[in-house]
């Protein structure tokens, strides 16, 4: 029987073997009303979260039966790190099925957007990533924003299918699922939500009025976004949590900006231009000469240069250079995943060097804002 029970937080099959595994819970506490597993017990409990990892092919694995099913898929991806968490593979598996872009977290943006516009900014993206969606939507799980829209949409698309919820870790996928059930079912089960990664486990199956469901699925891993990274310590300073404050910058050729000691900035040639950074408001931004950068992180990385502190600076990869051309004219975002963007006027182009850990994933595109 101890097969059987789920945990009444992440709905992952529980088990007293083994300790590193899904589910786990001590003997003792199996027997409790309502069961809930050990990570759970301690992110409800200590807002500690232990991280368990679903890697790519795993995730791929798992979601291939979808193609073999008539559902309708739910994408959620996070407006903060679009292209770190936009599952560009999904395309491969879904099959036929009609795949809604859930784009979480538009309360960042300040507000008057022109949301039109960053509508087809998304279709855009969505396209050129090789995604075929069928609409596009715009939420904030926490804020309660476009959601009785998302319900509207659902059930067009829906008919009688089953909906499958995917998406990369961190997105707000169980914010999401847990506003859906409050919309979908009777049923109080909420889910475990917390900021930290890999929260969500297993294929929990949320149950429908007409007999359907809808499927949550383990956030997938994606090792090329700064937010998977850094120590947990330090995720709650680089991931914003209220509408984002830009910070602009007049450089000149030469000088250099630090976000934090997470990655670096260096303007190495152009004309005096300004350029809009937006992240969390936690991160401090420090602007010193490109001459003066080695030195200053080496003196200061940890301290003045923060997060992360010091004693969790060993733990991020070390920095690679990415050389990076805004072509004159065009107005473009410098993207470094899971810590923000950089958007640059583009008026007379310029020569950039950005400093970021190993393996996180940077680039040019056109600008969102
Ligand atoms: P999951 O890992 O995808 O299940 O994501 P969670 O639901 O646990 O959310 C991850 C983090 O994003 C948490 O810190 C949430 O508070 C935050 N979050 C979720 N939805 C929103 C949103 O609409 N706006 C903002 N600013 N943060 C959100």
């Amino acid at each position: 029987t101890e097969q059987q029970k789920q945990c009444a937080g992440c709905g992952a099959f529980l088990q007293a073997t083994n300790a590193e595994q899904a589910g786990y819970i001590p003997e003792k506490a199996l027997e409790r009303e309502p069961a809930i597993c050990q990570r759970c017990f301690k992110i409800k409990n200590y807002n500690e979260a232990q991280s368990v990892a679903i890697d790519h092919d795993e995730f791929l694995r798992m979601l291939s039966r979808i193609g073999d099913e008539d559902a309708l898929v739910i994408h959620i991806v996070d407006l903060f790190d679009f292209e770190g968490s936009l599952i560009s593979s999904l395309q491969r598996f879904v099959g036929n099925n009609p795949v809604l872009l859930v784009v979480n977290k538009i309360d960042l943006l300040p507000k008057g957007m022109n949301w039109n516009r960053i509508r087809n900014w998304v279709q855009h993206q969505a396209k050129e990533q090789g995604i075929r969606i069928v609409d596009v939507l715009l939420v904030s799980a926490k804020r309660d924003l476009g959601f009785d829209r998302l319900v509207e949409v659902v059930a067009e698309w829906r008919g009688d299918r089953d909906v499958y919820v995917v998406g990369a870790t961190n997105v707000g996928k169980s914010t999401l699922i847990n506003r859906l059930i409050r919309d979908y079912s009777d049923m109080d089960r909420e889910l475990t939500t917390s900021r930290y990664p890999g929260t969500t486990l297993d294929l929990v199956n949320i149950p429908l009025e007409d007999g359907r469901s809808i499927i949550d699925t383990p956030g997938i891993v994606y090792t090329h976004r700064m937010t998977e990274l850094v120590d947990r310590k330090d995720l709650g300073a680089i991931l914003p949590d209220k509408t984002l404050k830009p910070t602009v910058f007049q450089l000149n050729e030469g000088q250099t900006l630090f976000f934090g000691a997470l990655a670096r900035f260096d303007f190495a040639e152009g004309e005096r231009q300004s350029f809009t950074c937006y992240m969390s408001n936690a991160i401090k931004i420090h602007r010193t000469k490109l001459e003066r950068a080695d030195d200053l992180y080496r003196n200061h990385a940890g301290d003045m240069l923060a997060p992360p502190a010091k004693d969790r600076l060993e733990q991020l990869p070390e920095w690679t250079k990415h050389q990076l051309r805004v072509p004159r004219g065009g107005e473009m975002d410098v993207f470094i995943s899971g810590l923000g963007w950089i958007a640059c006027n583009g008026k007379s182009g310029a020569l950039l060097n950005v400093h970021a850990p190993k393996g996180v994933k940077v680039m040019l595109r056109s600008t969102l804002i």
